[in-house]
C-alpha cells in the first residue's frame, strides 16, 4: 500500500516527478486541471484520476506541485473530508507563511502535511543532485522517505512546515544574487565585442574563487566579529561607483547595481567602513525598509 503515490500538477515539474515515480517502480495516480497533460504519463503506466477528489482518494501519499500556494489552498479546500488519513507533500513553491497556513489546513482535517521546496530544474529530477528540502510532520517524512528518495536526495530540515520554503528561498535569493552578477557582467564585456561564450569560463572561476570565501565570512556573522584584514566597506564603498559609471558609459543599465551601491554607503554612513562586506547581512537584518 505504501509503494503507491498520487501526482497532483503535471506541469513541467510535476511531470518530471511523476516520472521519477514510475521509473522507480512505484504505482502512480496522476491528476492535472488540464486533463490532456496527463496522456503521455497514463502511456507509461500510470493511472489517471478525473476529479481532484478521485486523486486524493487514491492512496495514502499525495504530491502537489502547483503553479502558486493559492492553487494547492483552492484544490485542498475542495477536497474537504477526503484528506484524513492522508500525506500531503506541497512542492509548490512558496512562502514559510503559506506553508504552515496550509498544514493547518491539512491537519484540521485530518490529514498530515509536509512542505518540500525543490533545488533542481526537471531534467535533474531522480538524480542525485536535485536536492529536495521537507519539513513538517515528522512522521510522514519518515515513512515516506522511500518514495520521496524517488526524486532526488531528500534532505529533512525541520518540523516547523516553513523551514523548507525558508530555506529554499534562501538558496534561491543566493542563487538569484549570482545571475544577476553574472548577466551585469556579461552585458557589460559584449559592449566590446567579447561573446559570452569567451567571458564565461573567466566568470565561472572567478565566482567559484569568491565562493571560497564564503566559510570565513560565516565565520564573521556568525561572531559578529566583523573586523577584516581583507577588504574594507570604505574601499568597497568607493570602488562600487566604477561599476555603475562604466555600466552607463557603455550604454549598460545599473539597474541591478544601485541598491548594492546604497547599502554599502548606508554601512560606511553607520561607522562601520573598517569591517568587511559581511557586515551587510547585519543592515538587511533590520527590517523591512
Ligand atoms: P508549470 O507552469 O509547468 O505547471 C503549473 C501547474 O500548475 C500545471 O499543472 C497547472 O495546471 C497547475 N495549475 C495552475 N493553476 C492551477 C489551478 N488554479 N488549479 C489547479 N492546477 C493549477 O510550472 P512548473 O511545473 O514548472 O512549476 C510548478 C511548481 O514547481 C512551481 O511552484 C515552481 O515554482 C516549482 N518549481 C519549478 C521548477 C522548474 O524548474 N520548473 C524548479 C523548482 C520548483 P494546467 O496544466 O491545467 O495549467
Amino acid at each position: 500500500m505504501t509503494n503507491t503515490v498520487t501526482v497532483m500538477g503535471l506541469g513541467l515539474m510535476g511531470t518530471a516527478l511523476a516520472e521519477a515515480f514510475l521509473k522507480n517502480g512505484h504505482a502512480t495516480t496522476v491528476w492535472n486541471r488540464s486533463a490532456h497533460k496527463a496522456d503521455a504519463l497514463v502511456a507509461k503506466g500510470a493511472t489517471r484520476a478525473d476529479t481532484a477528489g478521485d486523486a486524493i482518494a487514491a492512496g495514502p501519499l499525495v504530491v502537489l506541485c502547483l503553479s502558486v500556494n493559492e492553487n494547492v489552498r483552492e484544490v485542498l479546500t475542495a477536497a474537504g473530508d477526503t484528506l484524513a488519513g492522508r500525506v500531503i507533500v506541497n512542492l509548490t513553491n512558496g512562502t514559510p507563511r503559506q506553508a504552515r497556513e496550509l498544514a493547518e489546513l491539512v491537519t484540521a482535517r485530518g490529514g498530515e502535511y509536509v512542505d518540500g521546496g525543490i533545488m533542481a530544474v526537471p531534467p535533474m529530477i531522480s538524480q542525485p543532485e536535485a536536492l529536495i528540502l521537507y519539513s513538517g510532520s515528522r512522521r510522514a517524512f519518515d515513512t515516506y522517505e522511500h518514495q520521496l528518495g524517488s526524486l532526488g536526495t531528500a534532505q529533512y530540515v525541520g518540523t516547523d512546515p516553513g523551514l523548507a520554503a525558508l530555506y529554499d528561498l534562501g538558496l534561491l535569493s543566493a542563487m538569484y544574487g549570482m545571475f544577476a552578477g553574472y548577466y551585469q557582467a556579461i552585458a557589460l564585456l559584449r559592449t566590446e565585442g567579447v561573446k559570452a561564450s569567451e567571458s564565461t569560463p573567466m566568470v565561472h572561476s572567478w565566482v567559484t574563487a569568491m565562493m571560497a570565501g564564503l566559510p570565513r565570512q560565516a565565520e564573521h556573522i556568525d561572531s559578529g566579529d566583523y573586523l577584516t584584514d581583507v577588504s574594507s566597506l570604505t574601499n568597497n564603498a568607493a570602488g562600487f561607483p566604477n561599476l555603475i559609471e562604466a555600466s552607463r558609459e557603455q550604454g549598460v543599465s545599473p539597474e541591478l547595481l544601485i541598491p548594492f551601491q546604497a547599502l554599502l554607503d548606508r554601512a560606511v554612513a553607520e561607522g562601520h567602513g573598517a569591517d568587511g562586506l559581511a557586515r551587510l547581512v547585519e543592515l538587511l537584518s533590520t527590517g523591512a525598509r
